[in-house]
């Protein structure tokens, strides 16, 4: 029987999280062994990354796969501030009742799985959203046997180039024109490279029609452009990239 062997395989139960974390809370962890038996995971690995809103962990499935878990802090004053900025004035989540923080937090986790899924439909390299529940995001995992693809801003500069460069804007053109939809964070930090570039990190992503698209986007690309700007290379003016996006 599969589930006799899943038991066997892992005998005991602490054997599902290879390092045990003491700033996840209780109830992250009885989710994340709902979630194990959902996805077939045997084992969650040590955390690739710690960022202000969430952290990363890579996920082995029995088959050995990868999953990448991002799992959003139940709360940070900081978090709080920037869920309202941004969920303010979406239409999608404006009607949300936000009745305490974990109930924020939820809704943003929820957010950047269906901004995922919106781009991933749309053609955009972003990581393939596979579930959300409360604060636990799964998605593909962009890297090799756990081990993460590097970002932009770690790669090598001779690996930095044109190409690299108009495929970033090719994504962002499909992130706009397709999707219809701005990331809001865009920059060397949260695109990784790997055999092409994923943009990742979309919870803050808004509709081109949220009344600061248009902000947020000149500032994404300008993002874009300094970087590559910083790596000596030809960059295509903000104003001539503007005109192939189609902004309401
Ligand atoms: P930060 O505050 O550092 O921006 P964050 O909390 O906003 O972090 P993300 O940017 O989504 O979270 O992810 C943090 C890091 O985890 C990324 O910089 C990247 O190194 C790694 N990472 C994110 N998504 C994936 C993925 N799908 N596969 C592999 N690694 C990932
Ligand atoms: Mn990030």
């Amino acid at each position: 029987m599969l589930e006799k062997r899943k038991i066997e395989k892992r005998r005991k139960d602490e054997d599902l999280f290879k390092v045990v974390d003491s700033t996840l809370d209780p109830k992250t962890y009885v989710n994340l062994e709902n979630i194990a038996s959902r996805l077939d995971i045997e084992t969650y690995l040590g955390s690739i990354s710690s960022g202000k809103e969430a952290k990363i962990y890579p996920a082995r499935t029995y088959d050995g796969k990868y999953y990448a878990v991002k799992i959003y802090y139940v709360s940070t004053a900081s978090h709080k501030r920037a869920v309202e900025r941004y969920t303010l004035g979406d239409q999608r989540f404006e009607k949300i009742k936000i009745s305490n923080t974990r109930q924020l937090i939820y809704t943003w986790a929820r957010k950047e799985f269906k901004n995922l899924k919106r781009m991933h439909e749309a053609g955009v390299r972003v990581p393939e959203p596979i579930y959300v529940y409360e604060n636990i995001l799964v998605m593909q995992f962009i890297g090799e046997n756990g081990v993460r693809a590097p970002l932009l801003k770690e790669l090598p500069d001779e690996e930095i180039d044109n190409n690299l460069y108009s495929d970033i804007i090719s994504q962002l053109q499909l992130m706009v024109n397709k999707a219809k939809l701005v990331h809001g964070d865009l920059s060397e930090y949260n695109i990784m490279v790997y055999d092409g570039v994923y943009i990742i990190d979309v919870s803050q992503s808004v509709p081109i029609d949220h009344e600061n698209a248009m902000d947020f986007l000149i500032r994404d690309i300008n993002n874009v452009n300094r970087f590559f700007e910083s790596k000596g290379l030809s960059i295509i003016d903000t104003e001539e990239i503007l005109k192939t996006l189609e902004i309401p």
